[in-house]
């Protein structure tokens, strides 16, 4: 089958691997319909994850019709299609039986700190993603979701992470009603993250980004305010202003490691060059929200980025919240508030490609070009 694969940073390409097969008994073999591009697989192209293999299939968020399925699957059948939620679960251990399902025990058994993760480096087990014609999907009864008849793959597409992404950005946020809420990122799961604050009855929500036509975007999709943080000078100052002098009651990082404007710089051709200090957007999140706030990171950050400005944060007596999404538990909720119209998740796709042209879409989403929101690869047309 044909398979998009990393070849170190910044490079990737489109290559020949054997097709997946059935490893184990509560294993499904997935016919790909549809694989999104995520800001966590620009990480894993600018080779900021650790063991990250050449060769490895990226891709962790996908739709699909069984085509094979393991003698130990009692939920899914030949034909059936459903959406994948990103994070790999057995359904069963201590943290599985919690919710947390981004945190499973048993799906990444080497690891104490991730869950296994479809097409995201060996740190998260080492499992190939959706990024290609075919993919194997362990604990098939326990992660995928049917897809209803009447839905579309894509209309559902992001039910496999950056939907309930954002709606836990907006949970952990404690959002109940009222609340002035600021989104740093207006990328695909800043945007869900806004979508979420508003439906949880967020008083004001206003987004905070450099890329003037995303910040469009989010004005047209979710109905915020907008600033631009190149254009106000200290955007810390500024979002005080903004909210009497005191700062917003719930900030949210929808941006993670990579920030523009962060003291972290790239060396020609050597990738980052880090420096001593905290990651740019958790040190706006903690100066900016009021005292007594919420911190709500989302964004993902691996463990170079260890520096936090915990001093601060205790003296104002902030809330931090943060977590891989579990992403399972919200799907059904979410599905109806896409069912319902509440949510038209799949209209934040601007871009679709065929899979051999997977590294251009790779490009034009790294590089923030011709209105690029979200890139959906198409591996059999
Ligand atoms: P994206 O790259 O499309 O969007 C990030 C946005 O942040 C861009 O619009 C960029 O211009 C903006 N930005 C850059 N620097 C900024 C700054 N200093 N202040 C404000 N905005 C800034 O990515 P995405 O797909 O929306 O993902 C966002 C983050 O969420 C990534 O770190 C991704 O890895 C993470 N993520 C986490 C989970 C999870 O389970 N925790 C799941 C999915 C994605
Ligand atoms: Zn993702
Ligand atoms: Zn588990």
């Amino acid at each position: 089958m044909r398979a998009l694969t990393y070849q170190g940073p910044y490079r990737v390409q489109v290559e020949q691997k054997p097709d997946p097969r059935i490893e184990h008994p509560q294993d499904v073999v997935l016919k790909v319909t549809r694989a999104a591009i995520c800001g966590s697989d620009l990480h894993l192209l600018h080779g900021l994850v650790p063991d990250t293999r050449v060769g490895c299939t990226f891709g962790h968020e996908f739709t699909g019709v069984v085509e094979e399925v393991g003698k130990e699957v009692s939920q899914l059948k030949k034909g059936d299609r459903v959406v994948v939620p990103f994070n790999i679960s057995c359904g069963t251990c201590f943290y599985c039986q919690r919710g947390l399902t981004g945190n499973c025990e048993n799906s990444n058994p080497g690891s104490d700190v991730a869950s296994g993760v479809y097409g995201y480096s060996h740190t998260t087990g080492g499992f190939d993603g959706g990024q290609a014609e075919y993919v194997r999907v362990p604990f098939a009864d326990v992660g995928p979701m049917k897809i209803p008849d009447d839905m579309d793959d894509e209309s559902v597409l992001f039910l496999s992470d950056i939907l309930p992404t954002g709606y836990q950005a907006a949970e952990m946020g404690e959002i109940k009603g009222g609340e002035t809420v600021v989104v740093f990122g207006a990328g695909p799961v800043g945007l869900f993250a806004m979508k979420s604050a508003w439906l949880m009855g967020a008083g004001r929500v206003v987004t905070v980004d450099h890329v003037p036509y995303r910040l469009e975007f989010a004005r047209k999709f979710a109905n915020v305010e907008t600033v631009n943080f190149k254009e106000v000078g200290d955007i810390v100052l500024h979002l005080k202003e903004l909210f009497d002098g005191r700062g917003p009651d719930v900030c949210i990082d929808a941006v993670g490691m990579e920030a523009e404007g962060s003291r972290a710089h790239r060396v020609l051709g050597l990738g980052l060059k880090l420096e001593a200090g905290a990651p740019t957007v958790i040190e706006w999140c903690i100066n900016s929200v009021r005292k007594g706030g919420n911190v709500s990171i989302i964004g993902v950050y691996g463990p170079p980025w260890n520096f936090v400005p915990i001093g601060t944060a205790m003296n104002k007596g902030l809330t931090l919240r943060m977590n891989q999404a579990n992403t399972r538990r919200y799907m059904p909720h979410l599905l109806e508030h896409i069912q319902k119209g509440r949510i038209d998740a799949k209209s934040i796709i601007t871009h679709r490609f065929p899979l051999e042209q997977a590294p251009d879409a790779y490009h034009l989403f790294a590089q923030k070009q011709d209105g690029c929101v979200k890139c959906v690869l198409m591996p059999h047309g």
